[in-house]
């Protein structure tokens, strides 16, 4: 019976006896093994009673086993569920209660504190551990190799991957089979993905990035991956030489950039590199090129949408923009309602095969944010410049409103970070009696370097209007980042709320 995802993705496996991974320690694991094992694993979660349309959570370390569940939970027209592993038994709660899966999958280790919270919301517990063992594991042994997959249509839905809760708590977005494979369809084409590609995946997969763009795009072209558990950068140097193309978000490349080994050589033979999930400095970029001659793709896209725009991979790969509309997704800057003048900012707006069906049991958030005729408002600011590029300067939340004045953090922070001894920094808004809002700095210095707040903001009053410029800094060692790599602003906005009280 025809299943969208399962036939574009996972049947072609069938046949093929070549790597699709490559583990750390240089083991493979072949297609056809892969599959079944995505085959086994669907017949004991259907034993288990999982039926077309139930959820299945899962809270497991990355592993082949992890991901064959994705496939198992497509096989079985399942709804996949991957949750971030650093969420705490009290944050698993709210998913399993937002979500109602028929299963919850764990790792061992957690069991005692999480079983509480997922019989609480009726879920049944199974376990797969980091090293691929456990009671699913246990259950599928010995059971067929082969499944034929339930009747899924594009429309049917694959899976609910919950936004990072960057701004707010997270939402379930809906995505669809065909979502997600359109998706992965116009990425593999533009980025010219084919059955030779060898992608060295460090990211996680409970989220977009690296369970949809990097796994859905080397399973639809029948490319393999280096399937690492997480982001080491001496694993990465050492298993570099075997790939052809990495997706990372931008910390993985500043951490490479931090090695001595990572060097022109090493990435000789590498075709693309591509950054996502979070802004990556032009700095980073520039500093890329010069280090090892690539020039890294800059890409956009958000969990409900999966990726929107991308920069060309032939062509001018431009460093702070993230390029242009995907073929198929249409993207409009609005503002009061209308769209804005060319080149102007406001809030981007995306529509296209690839937006979601809405937040699961959030009627209102979903009317808010997905209008009826299909875009879907990212609350994201940005513009596009004349040569059609898109530009992101930062999100709708985190702009300042000072004296009545907009403020782009982005802006500021750029001017902020080429400081000397400037390493990172993030402008935000705080309460302020005269101003409502006051342009407030985070500063983070470079290692071994000492700032001064006042004499780093002294830096711009030539170079900024004066609204814009920040009425005080702090110093901090680090910015609260959640495990995406990106900034927690509201964070540092409760940290910093009283600074002018
Ligand atoms: P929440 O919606 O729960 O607050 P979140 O928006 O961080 O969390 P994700 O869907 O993981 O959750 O992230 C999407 C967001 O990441 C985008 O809306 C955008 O703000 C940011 N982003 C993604 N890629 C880029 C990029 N290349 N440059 C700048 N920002 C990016
Ligand atoms: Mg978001």
């Amino acid at each position: 019976m025809p299943n969208t995802l399962f036939d574009a993705l996972f049947a072609p496996l069938r046949h093929r006896d070549s790597p699709f991974l490559i583990l750390p320690d240089g083991a493979t694991i072949s297609g056809a093994d892969f599959l079944a094992m995505v085959a086994r694993q669907a017949h004991a979660l259907r034993a288990a009673g999982l039926e077309p349309g139930d959820r299945i959570a899962v809270q497991i370390a990355k592993s082949p086993q992890a991901l064959a569940v994705y496939g198992a939970a497509v096989a079985l027209g399942a709804i996949f569920l991957p949750l971030n592993t650093a969420y705490t038994a009290e944050e698993v709660g709210y998913f399993l209660g937002n979500a109602t899966p028929k299963i919850f999958l764990c790792d061992s280790a957690k069991l005692a504190a999480l079983a509480p919270v997922a019989a609480v919301h009726g879920a049944q517990v199974m376990t797969l551990d980091a090293d691929g063992t456990g009671s699913l594991t246990t259950a599928a042994a010995g059971l067929p190799a082969t499944i034929t997959p339930v009747d899924r249509g594009p429309d049917d839905l694959a899976a609910f991957l919950y936004t990072s809760g960057t701004t707010g708590r997270s939402k379930g977005a809906m995505l669809t089979h065909g979502n997600l494979l359109s998706n992965a369809e116009v990425l593999a084409d533009l980025w010219r993905f084919t059955a030779e590609d060898v992608l060295l995946h460090a990211l996680p997969i409970f989220h977009t990035h690296g369970l949809f763009v990097a796994s859905n795009i080397s399973l639809l072209t029948g490319g393999a991956m280096i399937f690492l558990p997480g982001f080491d950068a001496a694993t990465v140097l050492r298993m570099m030489p075997r790939a052809t193309a990495m997706m990372g978000v931008p910390t993985f490349y500043t951490r490479l950039l931090d090695s001595a080994a990572f060097t022109r050589d090493l990435t000789a033979h590498m075709r693309l590199f591509v950054s996502g999930s979070a802004p990556l400095l032009a700095e980073t970029h520039l500093a890329f090129e010069a280090r090892c001659g690539h020039r890294i793709l800059e890409r956009y896209g958000m969990t409900e949408t999966n990726m929107n725009t991308s920069n060309p991979y032939d062509g001018d790969r431009r460093a702070g923009t993230v390029g242009f509309p995907l073929p198929g997704v249409e993207l409009r800057i609005m503002a009061d309602g209308q769209e804005v003048a060319p080149g102007a900012v406001g809030v981007i707006e995306v529509r296209g095969p690839n937006v979601f069906k809405g937040y699961w049991q959030m009627p209102e958030k979903t009317r808010e944010e997905l209008r009826a005729d299909g875009w879907f408002i990212t609350g994201d600011l940005g513009c596009v410049d004349a040569d059609g590029y898109v530009q992101i300067v930062g999100r709708q939340k985190d702009l300042v409103i000072s004296g009545g004045f907009n403020v782009y953090p982005k802006e500021v922070e750029l001017l902020l970070d080429a400081v000397p001894g400037v390493l990172e920094t993030a402008v935000i808004g705080v309460p302020h009696p005269d101003f409502g809002e006051a342009v407030f700095a985070v500063l983070v210095p470079k290692p071994g370097a000492t700032l001064e707040a006042e004499a780093c903001l002294a830096q711009l009053h030539d170079r900024l209007a004066r609204y814009k410029q920040p009425k005080a800094a702090a110093i901090l060692p680090d910015l609260p980042r959640n495990t995406m790599g990106k900034v927690r602003k509201n964070l540092l906005r409760e940290q910093f709320k009283g600074w002018f009280a």
